[in-house]
């Protein structure tokens, strides 16, 4: 990736990379190869960079700060407060929570070589394809039903608790599920791994519709790619998601979720404090996992969501954080002329598909992104070629 800059506006490509880009910022970078993450922010372990200023994001707003915004310059200093990134995942990202400001603190203080900054990640996403993700607990009583139809699940997390749990009343969410988790994050490897491919061998000869209830094609295609991993198992204790293009979901502090498959924009405080448990080869700070999550049991319906529309082509997802929201903006092909809604903060605008002008000739397309200044005024020109009438005797 690098940024391009021109005038007040910072266009970012991917696929050039002018000489004059230092190293650091895109020493990775192999145009043969698929890549899950794209960032867009001033986050050091993935900044921009600006081109045509030679110089990167960050040194930029240290040296002007009125492109922030007055608010922004108030409350969060001279930096830009989120992190915006596309994500295109073919292989389940780590079942993960993010910290609280103190906690996120607090775990920056003991262990910086983990937990590389202070800040907590609050984080949106928005599919862009159909898009699979777990995502907080499931209700008390589907855990049950589970635990009643899974043996399997029964063995690793131990019978003894297993029957505590079974006990407790459906609306009550208890330190049972805690020990539950627990138990079930920190079995014995070689009992998962055995109680695992029992339980694909015996989802294999049940009927088609045994084996949805038991979400049977989810765990094998986990299994493939995190063989005898206890994430696998996670499947049951969290709610399974399915997103269609534009929708949504907003992960709190100390909210369990792994995305599974899928491309999503994602927009999170400026942050990369990530405690993962499972399906991943990255370490697991199963302790702090466990000690942080909510252990909130939520339904399927309430963990979606929803925007507000500004105007008739802009909707606005704003989480109950003060460091980000998103717009999504869609201008339909008849519409000649559109004045993006101005913002008192400095924005970045990523254009996800379609072509269009800015009012200062630069192009919009596919991938083309945009730092705008707060405050400042764009308009977006498209135009639209097309075969005119037949027209005999031409
Ligand atoms: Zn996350």
């Amino acid at each position: 990736m690098y940024a391009n800059f021109k005038k007040n506006s910072t266009q970012v490509k991917n696929k050039e990379l002018p000489a004059v880009v230092p190293k650091k910022y895109f020493k990775k970078w192999n145009e043969q190869k698929p890549y899950a993450e794209l960032w867009m922010g001033t986050h050091p372990n993935g900044p921009s960079y600006l081109t045509a200023k030679n110089i990167s994001l960050q040194d930029y707003i240290q040296q002007n700060a009125e492109i922030l915004g007055s608010e922004v310059n108030k409350k969060f200093g001279l930096s830009l407060p989120f992190l915006f990134k596309i994500l295109s995942i073919r292989k389940a990202l780590s079942i993960q929570a993010h910290p609280d400001k103190d906690k996120a603190e607090e775990l920056h203080l003991q262990h910086p070589e983990i937990y590389k900054d202070s800040n907590h990640k609050p984080e949106l996403t928005i599919a862009l394809t159909p898009f699979e993700a777990l995502c907080g607990f499931r209700p008390i009583k589907e855990i049950k039903e589970y635990l009643k139809l899974l043996p399997e699940l029964r063995a690793v997390i131990g019978e003894d608790i297993v029957n505590q749990f079974m006990m407790i009343d459906d609306s009550e969410n208890t330190l049972l599920l805690k020990n539950c988790f627990y138990n079930l994050m920190t079995c014995d490897h070689n009992l998962v791994t055995l109680q695992l491919e029992h339980l694909l061998k015996r989802l294999s000869c049940l009927d088609q519709s045994s084996q949805q209830i038991l979400n049977a094609d989810l765990l094998r295609r986990l299994y493939l790619d995190y063989p005898g991993d206890v994430g696998c198992f996670g499947i049951y204790m969290f709610n399974y998601i399915t997103m269609q293009p534009g929708e949504a979901l907003y992960l709190g502090p100390n909210e369990p979720h792994a995305y599974i498959y899928g491309d999503c924009v994602e927009c999170m405080a400026c942050s990369d404090n990530v405690v993962r448990a499972g399906l991943t080869s990255k370490l697991k700070d199963i302790k702090t996992l466990t000690e942080i999550l909510t252990y909130k049991c939520e339904p399927l319906l309430a963990k979606k969501f929803h925007g507000y529309c500004e105007d008739n082509y802009t909707e606005v997802f704003q989480p109950p954080v003060p460091d980000f929201a998103v717009a999504k903006i869609v201008i339909p092909s008849n519409k000649m002329n559109y004045e993006l809604i101005p913002r008192s903060t400095a924005s970045i605008l990523i254009t996800i598909s379609g072509k269009a002008e800015t009012d200062t000739s630069q192009i919009l397309q596919k991938g083309s992104i945009l730092f705008i200044h707060a405050n400042k005024k764009i308009d977006i020109l498209m135009l639209r070629a097309f075969s005119n009438r037949i027209i005999s005797g031409y």
